[in-house]
């Protein structure tokens, strides 16, 4: 269904589509198909309203936040369920979801009073200044499906509390995550019109609308490097302000002074959470020639322990690719890096056995002696694929993990506290994880350089993206 102008509707063509379970490819629901008049009549909505809702106290706008949060909580398990089905990670990784999904409510409810302007020094004495910080207007957002419901609380939380409205797309894969968080924004009393909600099955004729519609101040879009350059471009035309949070291909250093077992224990994680389907998923490993037989022994042992199945049931850890395309993708990286001569240490095929054969499984695998030829080195996998490549010394490393045009996370275990500190300041990246593999919550700004993004999600940046400086110069 559509959510616009704070009412549950079809879409102006009548027609829905249909979502798949990624783990057993059965339908489990059909969705309102929204098309580029619906988006439009969604964007009028929002700006009816920016009016009246940016008018509010931020004690008003946090109060309904605050409530939003409190829905979301009580319908935790539910919400986690259905994102299991729809987007295929086991039930536990839903939970957490969930839970850093609605992290975003709390975070800027509190943020919303925080709000500050400032007075300044002005040069003549019959003058003063003044800074008011103001909400940028309509903000239209674009969203993914790998993090189906806090990729979407991310950018709600923060531009609602900032006092703006908001339309927005969800992912074609992941529309009923979406929905359930609009139910959470209505059923919390936010006034009509404040965020609406346009799944479509075709995101370009409505992606097109958002970056080139007057009314829309601000796009905010996370996805692939790919479309969001696209989308900025389109969106210059109209000056509008832009937050991008696009791909990524994370190194994971592991230096020799480090604990070779914790490191692997932490790579095993880290690599294989969501199936790899996360932008800040580490894709290129570097361990230290003295400690890689070690390091990969360890991952080996830990990966050939991992169960592949539908998240719904007990001791799942890997869930499914999100579709086919996406298992071709990682199936055509893996057959390239064993023609040019990679190691296959396990996995390394589509998992068939036992109905998996239903729903979109690859094995986890495990490379070593991955090379800079192979497509694995550069091309982000977005799959449950480690490739391991030796190092021998740090400014060999910090060269090599720098050398992409991606720069969102890396990883670095290292038990000296200066190399730690070096690390943190060389690498290119905008998160970086010493010896930790989590680096990620609602307090924390999120977001990359280079070809990465522009902006930061979350923490006290990630509600700025959504305000706009305004001076006061006043004579007395
Ligand atoms: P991914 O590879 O993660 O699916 P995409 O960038 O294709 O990355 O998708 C992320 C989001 O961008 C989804 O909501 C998708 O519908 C949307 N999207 C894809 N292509 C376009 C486009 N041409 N215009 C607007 N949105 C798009």
């Amino acid at each position: 269904m559509l959510y616009i102008d704070g009412e549950w509707r079809g879409a102006s063509s009548g027609s829905s589509f249909e979502v798949i379970n990624p783990a057993t490819g059965d339908p489990i629901g059909d969705v309102a198909d929204g098309t580029r008049e619906d988006v439009v009549q969604a964007i009028d909505a929002a700006a009816e309203a920016f009016g009246s809702w940016s008018r509010l106290t931020a004690f008003q706008r946090s109060g309904y936040l605050y409530r939003a949060y409190e829905l979301m909580m009580e319908r935790k398990e539910a919400i986690a369920r259905l994102m299991t089905e729809e987007q295929g990670k086991p039930l536990k990784a839903a939970r957490n979801e969930v839970q850093y999904a609605a992290d975003f409510f709390l975070w800027y409810a509190e943020e919303a009073k925080r709000v500050y302007g400032e007075i300044l020094p002005a040069p003549r004495s019959d003058q003063r200044f003044m800074v008011l910080r103001q909400p940028v207007g309509v903000v239209a957002a674009i969203t993914p499906w790998n993090y189906p419901v806090s990729m979407i609380t991310r950018k709600v939380a923060p531009a609602l509390a900032a006092g703006c409205t908001i339309v927005l797309k969800p992912a074609e894969q992941t529309p009923l995550c979406a929905m359930e968080v609009f139910n959470a924004i209505h059923d919390a009393g936010i006034p009509a019109g404040v965020a609406n909600l346009v799944p479509t099955s075709d995101p370009v004729p409505v992606g097109e609308e958002m970056v080139t519609n007057k009314k829309v101040a601000k796009i905010t879009f996370t996805g692939s490097t790919e479309v969001g350059t696209m989308l900025a471009g389109r969106a210059a035309a109209s000056m509008k302000r832009l937050s991008l949070e696009l791909g990524g291909h994370a190194p994971f250093v592991v230096f020799d002074d480090a604990d070779p077992v914790y490191a692997a224990k932490g790579a095993s994680l880290v690599k294989f959470l969501n199936t790899g389907q996360a932008c800040i998923s580490p894709n290129r490993m570097y361990v230290h020639k003295s400690i890689s037989s070690e390091f990969l022994g360890v991952l080996e042992e830990r990966v050939a322990k991992m169960k592949a199945g539908n998240g719904l049931e007990e001791g799942i850890s890997i869930g499914p690719l999100v579709d086919s395309p996406s298992l071709e993708k990682v199936d055509r990286q893996v057959k390239d890096a064993v023609a040019k001569g990679a190691e296959l240490r396990i996995g390394g095929s589509r998992l068939t056995d036992d109905g998996l054969d239903r729903g979109f499984f690859y094995a986890p695998t495990v490379f070593a002696g991955v090379r800079p030829e192979m497509e694995i080195y550069t091309n982000e996998t977005f799959g449950p694929v480690a490739p391991v490549i030796e190092f021998e010394n740090e400014a060999e490393v910090i060269e090599l993990a720098n050398d992409t045009t991606y720069g969102l996370a890396a990883y670095v275990y290292t038990n000296d506290l200066g190399r730690g500190m070096r690390m943190f300041e060389r690498l290119d990246y905008g998160i970086i994880g010493i010896n930790d593999i989590n680096p990620t919550a609602a307090a924390a700004p999120f977001g990359g350089t280079k070809y990465s993004g522009i902006g930061r999600e979350g923490g006290k940046e990630g509600i700025a993206e959504y305000l706009e400086t305004k001076l006061g110069g006043f004579s007395i």
